[in-house]
């Protein structure tokens, strides 16, 4: 059987999570991932936000197991590259550790505030009185806590871990895990521009499979504003995907008040650079056999699905870089919302019921029957006509009757 890991991204931004709906896209939790190594070994890299969705998947696994699995606990190494809130505020959120079948062993380093037990006592700082409503004595999971630095390497079951140091208001580690499926490295958080930390993460990229960095900004964020942030851009990330013949370069850590549309310029750009390059999007899944690279997106979380036929012309650029147009089928839609013109005016947050003919004629399955709710309502051109915003809630059964 070949060798696979499968790395999933549950939280890709950086500093603070978002809800704007104009970063729904690429995702609002901040940074987390999943490593499964092959042969079971499993890694948590970072504790935000995104931590939680982790913890819900954990906790149906262990609910309802594969046929072939059994229900005993979960195991896993924690690797938490720094103490910034995006990096560790998913902690007290995430249903495992509450779990006495369950052990963690947990990874990070000395803090110079902290002093020794860094991690354990930003643990359980976070659920002190008054900021958490949660005794820590409910934190049944087994628990150890290692003190590594940068420079650090060792083995755990399925990977072989390496630490440096990187550029980052105090202090941040970068990781890389060497698997038998390929390697991975964890590189966020981090200013170029210090020669020493350059050559760390240079050295520990050396190679990579997949190298996750830090690209919070653009380019000319960095050299003006930002510069000193602890933060860096997808033209660094190239950089240094190049100089180290890295095979994939993922850009992480995005900036709070990047909408989606930043991101995909920061990703097209650096496409234009390092063919090789993804923008990583929560639920993105990574899957790492024999040293190639396979990359899934999560299903589109925005809307309802719904199957239709309908014809379209679409154009694009194919995989050879040649633009092409054809004639195509939808297949489907995602349903959002709609703008309607009315006579009537309904009130906000009031429920409308809309029904769409989709084909010319009035077969049910060219119908949409759409429960939504009223979110916008202006007056019109004329008079009389109201301009009706709507967001659909679901989908109902064209035959049910308006009640
Ligand atoms: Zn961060
Ligand atoms: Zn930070």
């Amino acid at each position: 059987m070949p060798n696979v890991a499968k790395l999933t991204f549950w939280g890709v931004r950086g500093s603070t999570p978002t809800v704007e709906r104009d970063t729904w896209r690429y995702g609002g939790n901040t940074s987390c991932l999943e490593l499964r190594a092959p042969g079971g070994g499993r890694f948590i890299l970072d504790c935000g936000t995104g931590l939680r969705m982790l913890g819900k998947r954990m906790r149906a696994e262990q609910e309802h197991p594969p046929a072939s699995g059994k229900t005993s606990g979960v195991e896993a190494h924690v690797l938490v590259t720094h103490y910034h809130w995006d990096h560790i505020q998913g902690m007290p959120f995430f249903h495992p550790f509450f779990d006495a079948r369950n052990r963690f062993d947990f990874y990070s380093f000395k803090s110079q505030q902290l002093g020794r037990d860094s991690l354990r006592q930003v643990l359980e700082a976070q659920l002190a009185s008054p900021y958490f409503p949660v005794d820590l004595a409910k934190m049944t999971a087994g628990r150890r806590f290692h003190e590594i630095a940068g420079g650090d390497a060792w083995d755990v079951p399925g990977a072989r871990v390496t630490a440096a140091w990187l550029n980052h208001p105090q202090g941040c580690l970068g990781y890389r895990l060497d698997t038998a499926a390929g390697s991975v490295v964890y590189a966020t958080d981090n200013e170029p521009g210090v020669a020493e930390f350059d050559g760390n993460l240079l050295k520990l990229a050396d190679g990579a499979d997949a190298l996750v960095y830090d690209a919070q900004f653009s380019p000319e964020q960095l050299a003006t504003t930002r510069r000193g942030w602890g933060h860096s851009t997808w033209l660094e990330g190239v950089k240094i995907a190049r100089q180290a013949r890295v095979k994939n370069l993922f850009l992480f850590h995005h900036d709070p008040e990047s909408s989606s549309q930043v991101v995909d310029g920061f990703l097209y750009a650096a496409r234009q650079e390092f063919p090789a390059t993804w923008a990583a999007i929560e639920g993105m899944c990574i899957t790492l056999c024999d040293q190639r690279v396979k990359v899934a997106l999560p299903e589109a979380r925005l809307g309802h699905r719904r199957e239709i036929r309908l014809a379209a012309m679409v154009s694009g650029q194919s995989e050879n870089g040649m633009p092409f147009e054809e004639q195509a089928t939808v297949r489907d839609v995602s349903l959002l919302g709609a703008y309607l013109s009315l006579s009537r005016r309904p009130p906000l947050q009031s429920e409308v019921r809309v029904v769409i003919e989709t084909g010319g004629n009035s077969n049910p399955s060219n119908r949409l029957s759409l429960r939504g709710t009223v979110v916008r309502c202006e007056p019109g051109s004329k008079a009389n006509e109201y301009g009706v915003g709507v967001v659909f809630l679901e989908e109902l059964d064209p035959d049910t009757p308006l009640d």
